[in-house]
């Protein structure tokens, strides 16, 4: 038997939270295959103020409730958002797999995390003692270490208006959209009168977190199209030097060349 409370609205969900030892649950998707536990659940799929997608002018955010068909039906989400989702797994769970259960599951292999990475998202964090702001790259502190207080919710996912027209993004699966994430990256491009105003770069399921490095990105950062084509071999070495994948099922080796393959693409169809 399942045991849990279905709050209708945040306010009595997050005194519920500050009250009981409960689990978040948003679609399920990931707690089910845990089996049957005796725990209490905080079922949050109902919750209007998580269901939302708005554009405040200054960030498009969308709730953390808000399954991965809806993000998919929204005409707000940018395509690149929707590339990622539309890869993950298969209707039913997208269906029922919510934006927050995504990231909370804490996997550096959650397709919706990489392009929150490569973004520079924030999640609007909140409990009844107040409410923060996180960036992304901050939440996630290691494999499944969150920075999440035991009576906050994650809310909102604070997505920056623009930036992620001009992109590239890849999933390497073994099973395509069916198969948990192999290796993923997304890249974007932001260019101003020929010049690098901004470039991000992510690889989800490489390490225990997502994988994002400001300090390499701001070696073409302010460049032309034609002095970054002079750093790109040190550009891809500082990747090469970076990157340290763990052991998992797929080889460190082929999944760090696997990688650089990707920014190579990247960079190539960028015409860096
Ligand atoms: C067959 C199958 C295929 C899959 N394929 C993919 C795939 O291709 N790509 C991919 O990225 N994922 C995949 N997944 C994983 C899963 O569907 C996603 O991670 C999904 O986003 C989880 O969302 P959920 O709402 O179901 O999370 P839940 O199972 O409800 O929760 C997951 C975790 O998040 C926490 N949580 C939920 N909501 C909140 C909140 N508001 N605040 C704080 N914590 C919260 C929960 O406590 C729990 O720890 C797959 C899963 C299955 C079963």
């Amino acid at each position: 038997m399942v045991n849990g409370y279905m709050p209708l609205s945040l306010k009595e969900a997050l005194e519920l939270r500050a009250a009981h030892e409960l689990v978040p649950y948003g679609g399920g998707t990931d707690l089910m295959i845990e089996g049957e536990k005796d725990v209490c659940y905080l079922f949050v799929n109902k919750i209007a103020e998580m269901k939302k997608i708005v554009d405040d002018g200054q960030y498009l955010r969308i709730g953390a409730s808000c399954t991965f068909t809806e993000v998919l039906d929204s005409p707000l989400v940018p395509q690149l958002m929707k590339e990622a989702v539309s890869r993950i797994a298969a209707p039913a769970i997208r269906n029922a797999g919510t934006m927050a259960g995504n990231i909370g599951n804490g996997s550096a292999k959650a397709d919706s995390v990489l392009i929150e990475y490569v973004a520079g998202a924030k999640l609007r964090l909140v409990s009844v003692r107040g409410e923060r702001v996180v960036p992304i790259e901050a939440f996630y502190k290691g494999r499944k270490e969150l920075d999440l207080a035991k009576d906050e919710l994650i809310v909102e996912i604070l997505l920056p208006r623009t930036g992620l027209e001009n992109y590239f993004y890849q999933k390497v699966g073994a099973r395509n959209a069916l198969a948990i994430s192999r290796l993923s990256f997304a890249g974007v491009l932001h260019l101003e009168d020929g010049v690098i105003r901004d470039i991000a770069v992510a690889f989800g399921a490489v390490a225990n977190t997502v994988l994002r490095f400001r300090d390499i990105e701001h070696m073409l950062i302010g460049k032309t199209i034609a002095e970054a084509k002079k750093e790109r071999a040190a550009f891809i070495a500082a990747y090469d030097a970076a990157i340290n994948p763990t052991r998992g099922r797929v080889s460190a080796e082929y999944r760090k060349a696997v990688c650089l393959n990707l920014l190579r693409a990247f960079l190539d169809d960028k015409g860096i």
